[in-house]
């Protein structure tokens, strides 16, 4: 961690002014509790297969079985994984400020697990799957899936109200954010006293989109990420490190200021 006690001294002094704080989490902190980011996720049986022609309504509609299964091998990855210190100290920030607004980018539940509440989710969720034909939410089973016999692909789980096939309850490529998160997010922000980026490199919507947005408006932004951070403006304050680290640090700084 190469943070130092000033830039912590500042965010702490500015989360204090902040009677609402808007928070985006992107695939860096997930990837502290061992879930591959996306660009990673292709290991072992699914070496030569590429993320993006697997994540698409395509490439469900070719192979649905192929493309369940997959999923099902991320969500197996997921409810194997424990939230970390930094999504706790999220949940501590939340009951400091007085309006805190959680948005990720992230597929996993790992900020529900933490504790976090209303977790505005961008990219729709690993764990909330619906049919494809009508949209009909789907509930799976309790527990984590097994890997399946002999081979990667799994057949989906049929609709109850139409019998259609059930997919992946997550944005494909191609696809639109879900209406309601987004503008839930675009709210989140243009009402916030302070942004707070976490584990994403902003670069690339809608993390970009969230961020101009809160930049173009002169809100304080704090950017949590361990990645080299394109910085300048004197309203950001980059706070290089892991979020496991760094959060904690930061809650522990604002108790140690203000108990
Ligand atoms: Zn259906």
């Amino acid at each position: 961690m190469t943070v130092h006690d000033t830039q912590l001294n500042k965010a702490v002094d500015w989360l204090a002014q902040s009677r609402r704080v808007a928070v985006l989490t992107g695939a860096g902190i997930s990837a502290e509790s061992g879930i591959p980011t996306f660009r990673d996720a292709l290991t072992g049986l699914w070496e030569r297969f590429e993320a993006a022609d697997l994540a698409t309504p395509r490439a469900f509609r070719e192979d649905k079985a192929l493309v369940w299964g997959w999923y099902e091998w991320r969500r197996m990855q997921v409810l194997s994984s424990e939230p970390n210190a930094g999504h706790r100290a999220l949940v501590a920030l939340s009951q400091r400020v007085e309006d805190c607004r959680l948005i990720t980018q992230n597929v996993d539940d790992l900020h529900e697990r933490a504790g976090s509440p209303d977790v505005v989710h961008l990219h729709g969720s690993l764990l909330h799957p619906r049919c494809f034909a009508c949209g009909h939410p789907h509930v799976l089973p309790d527990g984590i899936p097994d890997e399946p016999e002999g081979g990667r692909s799994i057949q989906p789980p049929r609709c109850e109200r139409c019998r259609g096939y059930v997919r992946p309850g997550v944005v494909w490529f191609g696809e639109s954010l879900p209406t309601l998160a987004w503008s839930a997010a675009e709210r989140a922000v243009r009402e916030c006293d302070l942004f707070l980026s976490i584990g994403t490199s902003g670069q690339v919507f809608p993390a970009a989109g969230l961020h101009q947005i809160a930049a173009q408006q002169g809100k304080p932004i704090i950017v949590i990420n361990p990645g080299e951070l394109a910085d300048g403006r004197s309203r950001e304050l980059c706070l290089r490190g892991p979020a496991g680290e760094v959060l904690p640090a930061l809650m522990a700084r604002w108790s140690a200021i203000d108990p």
